[in-house]
């Protein structure tokens, strides 16, 4: 979905992931503080009050019509990429699609692992998370590309080898991984949704690049 604020009569409108489920009185957000970005430099001063402008119609694929119900699901994020899986995790219909949920937030620094009081609470038998951080000191450094592709996300948690036939992926974060993910997630035989059809993975930009 897009928000916005209007800035001297001209509106300032990115895209952004809908943390909230679809039961909830309130839109929730999670957003990103760039220091010179246009919409997010003045967003980091909106205060309580304050109007934000929001269009009403939501698009993405990372919802559970995405993929296939099967055994174990996948969730994927580098930063703000977080958001759409904390509403996925929210959500009972998650864990009626699905046997168990794999949670994996790879950032730069502790205090990006935004949600994580929420998720830890969340946790159990049927809902793992893996938070990863690559540039401080935490029990997991690897990225979370790296923790699947290697296996170890695999062994650290006693789960079966992620298998394309029962198994599915959800993939939202910064465009490498994205490449990196997809590339590695074709070439071992896993199908991308598109608009051929539902496949066992599926990827949404967490942002943009300018240089894209
Ligand atoms: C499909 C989609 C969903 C998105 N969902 C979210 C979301 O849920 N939360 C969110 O914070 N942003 C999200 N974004 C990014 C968002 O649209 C804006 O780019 C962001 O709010 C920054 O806006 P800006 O105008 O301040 O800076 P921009 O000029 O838009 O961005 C400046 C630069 O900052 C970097 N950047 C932008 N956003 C991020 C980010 N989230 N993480 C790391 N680096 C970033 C990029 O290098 C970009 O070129 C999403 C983008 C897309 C395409």
């Amino acid at each position: 979905m897009t928000i916005g604020l209007r800035v001297e009569g001209k509106l300032i409108a990115r895209a952004y992931s809908i943390v909230s489920t679809n039961d909830s009185e309130q839109l929730e957000f999670l957003s990103i503080h760039v220091p010179d970005g246009p919409l997010t430099s003045r967003l980091a001063h909106v205060r309580e009050g304050d109007g934000v402008w929001v269009n009403s119609k939501a698009t993405g694929s990372l919802t559970l019509n995405y993929v296939k119900p099967g055994r174990n699901l996948y969730l994927m994020a580098t930063g703000t990429g977080l958001a759409p899986f904390i509403c996925l995790i929210r959500s009972p219909d998650t864990f009626k699609a699905f046997e168990r949920v794999i949670l994996i937030h790879t950032v730069r620094t502790v205090h990006e692992l935004a949600y994580r009081p929420e998720i830890e609470s969340l946790a159990n038998e049927r809902l793992i998370y893996v938070p990863s951080v690559t540039r401080e000191a935490f029990p997991v450094n690897q990225r979370c590309s790296d923790l699947f592709k290697s296996g170890d996300l695999f062994t650290m948690h006693g789960l079966p080898k992620a298998d394309p036939e029962l198994d599915r992926v959800m993939i939202c974060g910064n465009p490498d991984m994205n490449r990196d993910m997809s590339k590695y997630l074709e070439a071992q035989g896993w199908t991308m949704t598109n608009h051929r059809g539902v496949g066992n993975f599926t990827v949404e930009k967490a942002f943009v690049l300018h240089h894209e």
